[in-house]
């Protein structure tokens, strides 16, 4: 089956209103004509400038975490719904910096991505292992953790919907890049992990490599059997970088 390539930008905790408009007009032009799908992962306050900046573009916006419940005493949290009353398309869930510096827990992402997608948002499950856990071969263990409870209460049917980011924390603003091997190996280990729920949804299932990705080794991680497009942080910062990276993405 063939997966259309998926670019998203994560612009992490970067940008008052003015910035990101400017960052998205100077983006929108540059990726135009791209064949992929591409989102841009908004910091909260200005996801609706963005969302009408971008309109008719075909370019999407992600917030970057949503709490599971509707509405509650959730003091400084929002919802799904609060997400969609803006347009957003998506939300990012579980990245390593909510799970390590925000205590985000498998248990809560097991509430969060059925809830944001019964409430019409795309979803990114992000999940990765630590360079300790790599180095004492734990990095399978770790993976299927994250990926069985992320997508345990996913109905079989829906679990195609869920776009899963490897992304290993070791690599993740530091300029260490895995190598082809190891995204390979760990990408097409998440994708057996949901077929292990549902072979024919595996294979709709895309599968993001985030860490370090640049315009110059974008090329060679986009083109693994298993890469079905990127997490970008801080080079999303960047139009024109980021516009190089979505050139990167192969035509299936
Ligand atoms: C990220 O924030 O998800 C990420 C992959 O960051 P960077 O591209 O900067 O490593």
């Amino acid at each position: 089956m063939s997966r259309t390539p998926f670019i998203a930008g994560n612009w992490k905790m970067h940008g008052t209103i003015a910035e990101a408009e400017q960052l998205v007009q100077a983006l929108l032009p540059r990726v135009a004509a791209a064949p992929c799908d591409i989102a841009v992962c908004v910091p909260f306050t200005a996801l609706q400038a963005v969302v009408d900046s971008v309109r008719g573009s075909g370019v999407a916006v992600y917030a970057q975490n949503m709490h599971h419940a509707e509405k509650g005493a959730f003091t400084g949290e929002v919802s799904a719904a609060m997400l969609g009353e803006l347009d957003v398309d998506g939300v990012v869930l579980g990245h390593s910096e909510r799970r390590q510096l925000f205590g985000e827990t498998d248990k809560a992402l097991q509430l969060k991505v059925p809830a944001a997608l019964d409430a019409g948002l795309e979803v990114i499950l992000c999940v990765g292992e630590t360079e300790d856990e790599r180095e004492n071969g734990d990095t399978e263990r770790r993976l299927r953790h994250q990926v069985q409870e992320g997508l345990e209460k996913v109905p079989a049917e829906r679990l195609g919907d869920v776009v899963i980011a490897y992304e290993p924390i070791w690599a993740i603003g530091t300029g260490n890049v895995a190598t082809p091997e190891q995204a390979q190996d760990a990408l097409a280990f998440v994708r057996a992990l949901v077929a292990d729920r549902d072979k024919e949804q595996a294979e709709r299932t895309r599968i993001l490599y985030g860490g370090s990705v640049k315009a110059d080794n974008a090329a060679e991680l986009l083109a693994l059997p298993d890469c079905d497009g990127a997490l970008v942080g801080g080079a999303s910062l960047d139009a024109e970088q980021f516009a190089a990276i979505v050139d990167a993405a192969p035509q299936r």
